[in-house]
């Protein structure tokens, strides 16, 4: 039926940029003969999946929405994607993103980009639009993202599904090509809190294979989705995320959730974290930092790409030729504003003040905890916004992504879900819940509670 739902619909969504229908058939086949055999299922065995093509699927290409990865096909599964397989979760195909992960729009993927099913005119959220659109548009009732600064949440938020991005070295990123390795981490995107719950579940966990995962079990986020009570809860409401460029509609629907909770039960109280305001600035000094070190590894000798090898030329000018015409306008951008905060003399100035600012950010967390149980805010200033719109202004871009990653500099988890739509244009709303780290049955908690 998922396989039907996307020849139907994908031409127009552009959610997919590999459907993997054969072996879908394949990996429903084999969960049917494990079932005949009596074997025991977990709850996800048989449900078809949509994964972001950032982690590895053997055989299966995977390009971050790069044309520097076209033609490579991995000889190996991420720790996530052999964790959905035992699962007997059936993965339908790989998901379009912004390039290598970089954009809040997925339109700076070198495939064109993804159309948000609520209004084909418009984004639907980045860099993960593809996983979000495809649960949105019904072409796969639960996806996987990974989120750097807000690529689960921002898309789930525009899109009206749930995103989740777990505590940092919650879930393995063994096999997920690294935007920016102290940053990134994959989740959860579905329709419903409790799917979400049900795949963290599945996908999260110890992984000796990455060296930054913690050794502890998954939160317990199932019962706390299925309980869903904030009775005692308390709630902290950001200050500096929901006031000055956000908007009035997005502003409203947040407010009435806030009130939904209070009325279950929940404490709010206004929380202050001043540091919150220059996060977006120290993100956008480390992450290009983490990429322009990275991405240096695609260097047309190992993966994808060669241009300009005609035996004659260096290696360096392959790799110089192959880079230029592999790699798109955002992906440049980053690489060389990393490599300028990175190089002698300029380090401490940026890359070293950028590190201190995110200590500031993750103590004004630890402040705003010792008061609250969660913190919240909306998960993005603005509704989706028209395609091509902010294409031109990085900056206009960049600022989609205030509320999102003070979660990211901290390390902590964080959940956008469904909250209405805007009264100003009819599309969707996300809250944001951000929780301490490993408490991440917290955002399970308040999420089931308001849905
Ligand atoms: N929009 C952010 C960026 O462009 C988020 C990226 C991400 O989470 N992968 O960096």
């Amino acid at each position: 039926a998922h396989l039907g739902r996307i020849a139907a619909v994908d031409a127009r969504v552009h959610a997919f940029l590999h459907v993997d229908a054969e072996g879908a058939l394949a990996a429903a086949r084999a969960v049917d003969a494990r079932r005949a055999a009596g074997e025991p299922l977990g709850p996800l065995a048989g449900v078809p999946l949509a994964l972001k093509d950032v982690l590895t699927q053997e055989g299966v290409p995977t390009t971050c929405g790069s044309r520097i990865l076209e033609g490579w096909r991995p000889p190996y599964d991420a720790t996530v994607t052999r964790r959905l397989k035992e699962a007997g979760v059936v993965i339908l195909g790989k998901t379009n993103m912004d390039e290598f992960a970089m954009g809040s729009s997925t339109e700076h993927s070198a495939y064109g980009p993804t159309h948000n099913p609520w209004d084909l005119d418009r984004i639907p959220g980045g860099s993960g639009g593809g996983s979000a659109a495809a649960v949105a548009a019904y072409e796969a009732p639960v996806a996987i993202g990974t989120d750097t600064g807000g690529s689960i949440r921002q898309p789930a938020a525009v899109t009206g599904t749930v995103g989740v991005k777990p505590t940092y070295g919650g879930v393995s990123r063994y096999g997920l090509v690294a935007l920016a390795s102290s940053l990134d981490q994959a989740g959860p995107c579905s329709r419903t809190v409790l799917d979400a719950a049900l795949l963290h579940a599945v996908v999260g966990g110890h992984d000796p294979l990455d060296s930054t995962s913690i050794d502890a079990p998954v939160p317990p986020v199932v019962e706390a989705a299925r309980a869903g009570d904030v009775r005692g809860l308390r709630v902290g409401l950001v200050e500096e995320l929901s006031g000055e460029g956000f908007q009035p509609g997005v502003r409203q629907r947040f407010e009435e959730a806030v009130a939904l909770l209070e009325g279950l039960g929940a404490e709010v109280v206004r929380v202050s974290c001043p540091r919150f305001e220059d996060a977006l600035a120290a993100y956008y000094l480390v992450l290009p930092s983490e990429c322009s070190s990275n991405l240096a590894k695609f260097d047309a000798m190992r993966f994808g790409l060669r241009v300009g090898d005609d035996g004659e030329r260096s290696a360096e000018e392959v790799m110089a030729l192959t880079r230029d015409a592999g790699f798109g306008d955002e992906v440049k951008r980053r690489i060389v504003l990393g490599t300028y905060a990175l190089s002698s003399g300029y380090y401490d100035a940026y890359y070293g003040q950028a590190q201190k600012v995110r200590t500031l950010v993750a103590r004004d967390f630890a402040a705003a905890f010792e008061q609250v149980d969660v913190l919240v805010s909306p998960t993005a200033p603005t509704t989706a916004f028209r395609l091509g719109e902010k294409l031109d202004d990085p900056l206009a871009m960049y600022l989609n992504d205030v509320a999102t990653i003070p979660a990211n500099l901290a390390g902590l988890p964080a959940m956008s879900l469904p909250v209405g739509l805007s009264p100003d244009d009819g599309l969707p709303v996300g809250l944001q819940v951000m929780a301490p780290a490993m408490a991440d049955d917290r955002l399970y908690r308040t999420g089931a509670a308001l849905e």
